[in-house]
């Protein structure tokens, strides 16, 4: 579909023929839960394209659906209704619509359910042009007079405005680092101008001529083949698997400015928005604009933009969280995947999907090429660049001949951590050590726990008790700076009670654990003059507060950080040279398939933290067990021999990416009908050659969020097709009222 159309409904002066003519029947697909389209009929005054969005009675409400194709016929045409109105939206294109397709059958999921991930924007489609939005540029008076006060806050406003193409206040506030309120002053000052901002002006126009930075021989080669790759078109995967700071980043922006050259869309997927700063940042210094972001973070106004210059193909480049997938590209040439092994990538709630393999697809209905970005690629990619199917591109080396970190593990029954003033400690003494003289040399360090809040447990002195949550079979974790303890499955929280529910002893509670909350306070008791901040997702509330937080990192007003998986991906910190991991044994443990496999990319990601350039660094690693294969892999710096093994067990024991899995869970809050379901799936379960189902079993969350859960296993063998064996099982079982039966292809959570 040409993305010139700009409207779902044909231009009356033109000649150019519709896909549907006006008066036809036609089958509209709903953003619902169900499976398939309805049937309507056209206007007589009216054909659209197919993919074109429209207005439709249903029951008593008027509902936005997308021309899926022509009616089923199902119905007697005396009894099709008509179609209300056609929305000025260009048409859904016929890739998107094969993919919506696709996701559905794949996951298992209702069409119109993974369709309502592609139209997350309601304001697009209510009918109304969107209202004109106002932007500010540097009013006429651009030398203040003397009775308009300049504070540092609005010359900040002033600054960020002489730099940008006109932005509304709230985005020029956020570039500020000030209120809209600021902003509005100057206005009223006359100082800033107010100007009509079409949608259009949001997004500025990539330039792939800029030059980049001149490329290393290996980087160079690496970058060949991408953009000859782009310049072949076609579908094709490659594995861009480079070691932390080896400048991956820059080798697939050549890539992208391949497919800019051409004129067509490109889209990189991150797994965290708080990463986007810093790559918006190096992404305008080699193209002159920033692209488009992205992620549920972004305002309902933004986000219509977006989708609208998408669809309209004004928006060149998209980076984004995995919903990114789902935006209505006409004319999309590359897809980058970058951390293509971070289990972000995978949704759990509501459409199960994975975005990287769905990336894959969604480069495959679209023919052009799709890279997979990693120091620590995923056993599932790097096997099928063993099988020949992907292509792996390599840069061994840190750029700039920038060596990389020494990794080191100390053996906490050795050297356990010494007790301090403050309670019990964390850090061990040669961590300490090593903190200390690395602030004392004026350079920054790092400590990683993977652990949000104060303490994971708090447990009653007197009997024992543990406070857990109500509605989960969780534990409360306690967040001193919220003063809460809270559950991290729901949102249940408290106050710590004086008195034990169980024995009703006062005062007697204990904090069991550390969380990155503790840590920080064992390090402000031993550096007492350090800077220290920290990162997890309760501190940093969005993409704002995680660029602030970079930036003063950056420019060195925080001399230690501690923080959690959110700090370990992507940012680079020139004077950070030593990461300490407190605990890496925590993820080692529990029945998950791919928990060594992910505390190594995890730590390796964290390690890439430190040294660059001129200054080596040094990465220190607390483990009981130091001589598991993962943190033995760690050490010697050589994941290989790690990988060999795993994918060596794996394919004993026929696990992905050997063989298949699909989990079931079975859930509701009365226990008997739960188990009642479980049961009645486990008798009616597919048997055979190859296929096993395992279960059912209470789920390692056994309750969450009021719910009861089972769990069951379905496990195949590569060559069974197991969406034709699910659709006929689940068709046999009609569960309780109330049941609810998940289906979640390719599970990367076990809980
Ligand atoms: P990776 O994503 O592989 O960890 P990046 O692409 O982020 O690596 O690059 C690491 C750092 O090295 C960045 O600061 C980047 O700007 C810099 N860099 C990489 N390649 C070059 C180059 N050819 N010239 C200049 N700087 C480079
Ligand atoms: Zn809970």
């Amino acid at each position: 579909m040409p993305y010139q159309n700009t409207s779902s409904r044909q231009d009356p002066d033109t000649e150019i023929a519709t896909d549907y003519p006006p008066g036809a029947m036609v089958a509209v697909q709903l953003p619902l839960a169900v499976g398939g389209a309805y049937d309507y009929r056209l206007p007589v005054d009216a054909g659209v394209y197919a993919g074109a969005f429209v207005l439709v009675p249903l029951g008593r409400r008027q509902e936005v659906g997308v021309v899926w194709g022509p009616a089923s016929g199902g119905l007697p045409e005396s009894r099709i209704r008509p179609v209300t109105d056609i929305l000025s939206v260009p048409p859904l294109p016929e890739v998107v619509r094969r993919f919506v397709d696709w996701v559905a059958a794949y996951t298992l999921h209702p069409r119109g359910t993974v369709l309502r991930m592609a139209m997350s924007v309601g304001s697009v489609f209510s009918g109304q042009p969107p209202p004109p939005r106002a932007g500010y540029h540097l009013g006429e008076a651009a030398i203040p007079a003397d009775s308009v006060r300049v504070s540092a806050q609005r010359r900040k406003v002033l600054e960020a405005a002489g730099r940008s193409p006109g932005l509304p206040a709230s985005e020029l506030a956020r570039a500020a680092g000030v209120t809209a309120g600021v902003v509005r002053g100057l206005a009223a000052a006359g100082l800033l101008r107010a100007v009509p901002l079409d949608s259009g002006a949001r997004f500025g126009l990539p330039d792939p001529r800029r030059p980049g930075p001149v490329l290393s021989p290996s980087q160079a080669a690496a970058a060949t083949h991408l953009t000859s790759r782009v310049a072949e078109g076609g579908f094709g995967v490659t594995l861009l698997h480079g070691v932390t700071g080896s400048g991956k980043t820059e080798v697939y922006f050549e890539a992208m400015a391949g497919v800019l050259e051409q004129g067509r869309q490109a889209l990189v997927l991150l797994p965290e928005i708080a990463l986007t700063a810093q790559w918006l940042d190096r992404f305008a210094a080699r193209f002159g604009t920033r692209p488009a972001p992205w992620h549920s973070e972004l305002g309902d106004a933004a986000r219509r933009d977006t989708w609208r210059g998408v669809a309209e193909g004004r928006a060149r480049v998209v980076v984004g969280a995995r919903s990114a997938l789902f935006l209505p590209f006409p004319d999309l040439g590359l897809i980058v995947v970058d951390e293509e092994h971070e289990s972000a990538f995978k949704q759990e709630d509501g459409v199960a999907y994975h975005a990287r393999d769905m990336a894959v697809v969604r480069a495959r209905l679209g023919e052009h090429p799709v890279v997979l970005a990693s120091a620590t690629p995923s056993l599932e990619t790097l096997t099928n660049v063993e099988r020949g199917r992907y292509h792996r591109v390599h840069l061994p080396d840190r750029h700039g001949g920038a060596s990389m970190p020494t990794v080191s593990v100390i053996d906490m029954r050795r050297e356990p951590p010494e007790k301090g003033s403050w309670g019990p400690s964390w850090l061990s003494p040669p961590l300490v050590a090593e903190v200390s003289s690395t602030l004392a040399s004026g350079e920054q360090a790092m400590l990683f726990l993977n652990r949000r809040g104060y303490a994971p447990l708090t447990l009653c002195r007197n009997c024992g008790h543990r406070l857990h949550c109500p509605n989960c079979s969780a534990w409360l974790v306690e967040h001193r700076t919220t003063g809460l303890l809270q559950c991290h499955h729901c949102a249940h929280a408290i106050r710590l009670p004086r008195a034990c529910p169980s024995c009703s002893a006062e005062d007697r509670f204990a904090a069991c654990g550390p969380g990155v909350e503790r840590v920080a306070e064992e390090a402000a008791a031993r550096f007492a003059t350090a800077r220290i901040a920290v990162m997890t997702s309760d501190t940093l509330s969005g993409p704002a507060a995680a660029e602030s937080l970079v930036r003063r990192v950056m420019a060195h007003q925080v001399d230690l950080l501690i923080g959690t998986q959110i700090m370990a991906k992507g940012y680079h910190f020139p004077l950070l040279t030593l990461v300490g991991v407190v605990d890496a044994d925590l993820g080692l443990g529990g029945g998950d398939l791919r928990a060594a496999e992910r505390t190594l990319q995890l730590l390796g990601q964290v390690s890439g933290r430190a040294g660059r350039a001129d200054r080596p660094g040094r990465v220190l690693v607390q483990s009981h067990d130091p001589t598991h294969p993962v943190i033995a892999a760690l050490v010697d710096g050589d994941p290989e021999a790690f990988y060999a093994v795993e994918t060596e067990q794996r394919r004993l024991a026929r696990m992905p990416p050997f063989g298949r899995l699909v989990g079931l869970i079975v859930s509701g809050s009365e226990a008997a009908r739960v188990d009642q379901a479980a049961a009645e799936l486990a008798r009616t379960a597919p048997r055979g050659a190859g296929v096993l189902v395992l279960g059912p079993a209470p789920a390692p969350l056994a309750y969450l969020r009021g719910r009861h859960r089972r769990r069951l296993l379905l496990k195949t063998d590569l060559e069974v097709r197991v969406q034709p064996l699910l659709r006929a099982w689940l068709a046999m079982v009609k569960p309780a009222a109330g049941v609810r039966v998940q289906v979640d292809v390719d599970p990367y959570s076990f809980n």
